[in-house]
C-alpha cells in the first residue's frame, strides 16, 4: 500500500542536503566545538558557519542567535528568561503550542502577572493587546504570540500586534516554528524582539533549533552549566544537527518561492476536492488568512479517533491536532478555543514542498471513502 504523508506540520523528513550535511559533519567535525584543539576548532567554526547563514536567512546578527534543541527550549527560554531577568508579565493568546500555554501556567504558579488572550471562531485574537498591555500601568511586559498556527494554519497579525507592543514600550517574543522556511520572516520588517523555530519543520533534523534574541535584551538562562551558548543553552553543542540546520533553512529559503505558490495550489485542490465530495465538511479558520501548506477540517457526526485509524489503515498520515498534546486524540484546546468542536471531527492535513499532486487527489479520494463508509457503519 502507497503511503501518503500529510503530517508535515508534526515533523518534516529531512531534505538529502540536511542529510548530507549531517553526515559530513558527523564524520569530520564531531569534535567537541568548545575544545580549544584544532578538532574543536574545526567543529566551532562549523557551528558560526551555521549561524552566519542562519542570520543571514532571518536579517539577524550571528551573536543574535542561541542553539538549542528546539522550539519548545526555544520558547521556554525566551518567555521564562525574559520574566525573571526584566520581573515581567506576561500576555499570550489562547491558541499558542503548550510549550507556551504551559509555560504560561507555570508562571502564574510563581505569581507572575499573566494574561491569556481568547480567541474568536476564526483564531483570531478577541481582544485589543494594546488594552491588555495598558493595564499593567507601565510595569514591564512581554507579549508572545505565534507566527502561524500549528493546527489550523491561521495567521495571527504578528506585524501589528509587535508595532502595537512596542508603542507602549513592552517586548515582542515570536514563535514562528510553522513559518520559517515557509513565508519570508525578517526579523528586523516582523519587528519581534525574539523568535523561536525548530529545525525538524523545514527539513532539518529533529531535536535542534534555535532562538533569535535581539541584541541589547538580556536574559537570564533557565538551565545551569556550562558556558556555552553564551551560559544561555549550555551543554555540548550539536554541531552535526546544527550543521544540517542551517543546509536546511538555506535550502528552504531558497526553493521559498516555488515551493509554497505548489504547496497554495495543492492545498486549494485538496478543500475543493474534500468540499466536493463530501457536503457539510468545516474548513476551521478559513474566514481568516491561512498558510500555504495546513488545511484543517471537521467531518460532521464522525468521531476524530476512528476516522485517523481508518484513514491511517488505507495508508494516509494526517492527524486529529498537535502531535505535542497529550491525548491528541482529545479535541484540542486549539479547535475549542475557536468553539469549533460542534463541526465534528477534525483532521489535519499538512503538506510538504514534496507532496505531489497525485497524493492530494488519493487522499481526498480516500477521505471521502473512509468518511462514508464509517458514516453507513455508525
Ligand atoms: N511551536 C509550534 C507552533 C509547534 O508547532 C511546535 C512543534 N509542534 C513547537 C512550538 C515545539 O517544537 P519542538 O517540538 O520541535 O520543540
Amino acid at each position: 500500500m502507497k503511503e501518503i504523508y500529510l503530517d508535515n506540520a508534526a515533523t518534516t523528513v529531512m531534505s538529502e542536503k540536511a542529510m548530507d550535511a549531517m553526515e559530513e559533519c558527523m564524520r569530520e567535525c564531531w569534535a567537541n566545538p568548545s575544545s580549544l584543539h584544532l578538532s574543536g576548532q574545526r567543529a566551532a567554526a562549523k557551528v558560526e558557519e551555521a549561524r552566519d547563514i542562519i542570520a543571514e536567512v532571518i536579517g539577524a546578527s550571528p551573536d543574535e542567535i542561541i542553539f538549542t534543541s528546539g522550539a519548545t527550549e526555544s520558547n521556554n527560554l525566551a518567555i521564562r528568561g525574559y520574566v525573571s531577568s526584566y520581573g515581567a508579565g506576561l500576555v499570550t493568546q489562547e491558541t499558542e503550542h503548550p510549550s507556551v500555554i504551559n509555560t504560561a501556567k507555570y508562571l502564574i504558579g510563581q505569581g507572575t502577572d499573566v494574561r491569556v488572550i481568547p480567541v474568536d471562531e476564526n483564531g483570531m485574537p478577541a481582544e485589543d493587546f494594546g488594552t491588555v498591555i495598558e493595564s499593567f500601568n507601565g510595569s514591564p511586559v512581554l507579549v508572545s504570540v505565534m507566527h502561524t498556527n500549528n493546527e489550523t494554519g491561521y495567521l495571527l497579525p504578528v506585524k501589528d500586534i509587535a508595532d502595537t507592543v512596542h508603542a507602549l514600550g513592552g517586548a515582542f517574543h515570536c514563535d514562528a516554528v510553522q513559518a520559517l522556511g515557509k513565508v519570508p520572516l525578517d526579523v528586523k520588517r516582523l519587528g519581534t524582539d525574539m523568535l523561536s523555530a525548530s529545525a525538524h519543520k523545514f527539513h532539518g533534523p529533529k531535536g535542534t533549533g534555535f532562538l533569535y534574541v535581539k541584541s541589547g535584551i538580556s536574559l537570564k538562562g533557565i538551565t545551569m552549566g556550562g558556558e556555552q551558548e553564551r551560559s544561555l543553552r549550555p551543554g555540548t553543542v550539536n554541531t552535526p544537527a546544527i550543521w544540517a540546520m542551517a543546509a536546511a533553512l538555506r535550502e528552504a529559503a531558497d526553493e521559498m518561492d516555488r515551493a509554497s505558490g505548489r504547496m497554495k495550489r495543492l492545498k486549494e485542490m485538496l478543500k475543493t476536492s474534500l468540499s466536493e465530495s463530501i457536503p457539510g465538511i468545516h474548513v476551521n479558520g478559513a474566514a481568516g488568512e491561512t498558510n500555504c501548506c495546513t488545511l484543517n477540517v471537521s467531518f460532521p457526526g464522525a468521531g476524530a479517533d476512528m476516522l485517523l485509524y481508518a484513514l491511517d489503515r488505507e495508508g494516509l498520515r494526517v492527524s486529529a491536532g498537535s502531535a505535542c498534546s497529550a491525548g491528541s486524540l482529545e479535541i484540542s484546546h486549539v479547535i475549542r478555543a475557536m468553539g469549533a468542536e460542534k463541526y465534528g471531527a477534525p483532521i489535519r492535513y499538512s503538506l510538504s514542498r514534496y507532496t505531489t499532486e497525485e497524493e492530494i487527489l488519493c487522499a481526498a479520494r480516500i477521505t471521502a471513502e473512509v468518511y462514508k463508509r464509517l458514516l453507513q457503519q455508525a
